[in-house]
């Protein structure tokens, strides 16, 4: 697979094109960033975490039949990915209520919800991605109703997947975004709804079960500190790089399921 020419340049990921129109690259950056871009900052080796984190869960959502658009991981801090084209909408979860919700809404923090709560978010990064109902997804065409209907079951799926995973590890989900793309099935050929994000401690809320403990991104929003420790706690209990304290450029031993080609 030949790596080509950077395609977009996101807050925390590179895409760059392969010499298959269908399939892109990846790249997993160490940047963070919050509150809409105002905070910024380097935070080394959570690309790599973020790559091997994301990857498993995704690999663990597929074997539960969830479509995704992950091929495979290519190194430390690249994936090999279905090129899609992305439904402009950020899909939010909670079981617990934290963040905007709490301040949007004045539900105190840890409020635990009675059904998971979905939640959709405009990606316009010029307004802040703004919460939007669905009436204003139909209005403005920003997805069909059939898609609104297929996204909600698989969101809803992978929330119950992902809960069960992480109570498993000793950490709650608390809440979690994710967005979804239109990949091509070449067996079908034809345009199908796919997961086309990353699922990590970037994107998602985790709390130790026990203590409460922070283990995402918020350890960088409200400078807790110890960013990087928390993101391996959660890669430790998922029981990936177990041998590893420092994530820095380190060859990790290969689980033996996965095919690992170097570039
Ligand atoms: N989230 C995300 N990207 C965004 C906005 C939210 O990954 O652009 C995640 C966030 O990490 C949390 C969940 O979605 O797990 C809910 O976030 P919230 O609406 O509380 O936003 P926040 O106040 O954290 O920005």
């Amino acid at each position: 697979m030949n790596k080509g020419k950077k395609l977009y340049e996101g807050k925390a990921k590179i895409i760059y094109s392969t010499n298959n129109k269908h399939l892109v690259i990846q790249h997993f950056k160490d940047d963070a960033t919050a509150f809409n871009n105002l905070k910024k900052s380097k935070v080394e080796g959570k690309g790599v975490l973020n790559n091997r984190i994301s990857e498993h869960i995704l690999s663990n959502l597929e074997q539960c039949g969830i479509k995704t658009h992950l091929v495979k991981r290519l190194n430390m801090r690249e994936q090999l990915i279905r090129r899609a084209e992305i439904i402009p909408i950020e899909f939010i979860v909670r079981n617990i209520a934290s963040g905007s919700l709490t301040k949007r809404l004045g539900i105190p923090e840890g409020t635990i919800l009675e059904k998971p709560l979905l939640e959709y978010c405009l990606k316009n990064d010029a307004l802040q991605d703004p919460i939007v109902s669905k009436e204003h997804i139909f209005n403005f065409e920003w997805a069909t109703k059939n898609e609104i209907k297929e996204i909600d079951k698989i969101t809803l799926r992978i929330n119950d997947i992902l809960t069960g995973l992480f109570r498993g590890i000793g950490i709650k989900l608390v809440d979690f975004k994710i967005e979804y793309g239109k990949a091509w099935n070449k067996d079908k050929d034809e345009n199908e709804i796919v997961l086309a994000d990353e699922i990590s401690p970037d994107t998602c809320r985790l709390w130790d079960s026990k203590t409460e403990k922070k283990l995402d991104k918020d350890r960088f929003r409200k400078d807790l500190g110890n960013i990087i420790e928390g993101y391996q706690e959660v890669a430790r209990r998922l029981g990936i790089m177990p041998e590893i304290s420092n994530v820095k450029e380190v060859n990790f031993k290969k689980p033996s399921s996965i095919k690992f080609k170097k570039k």
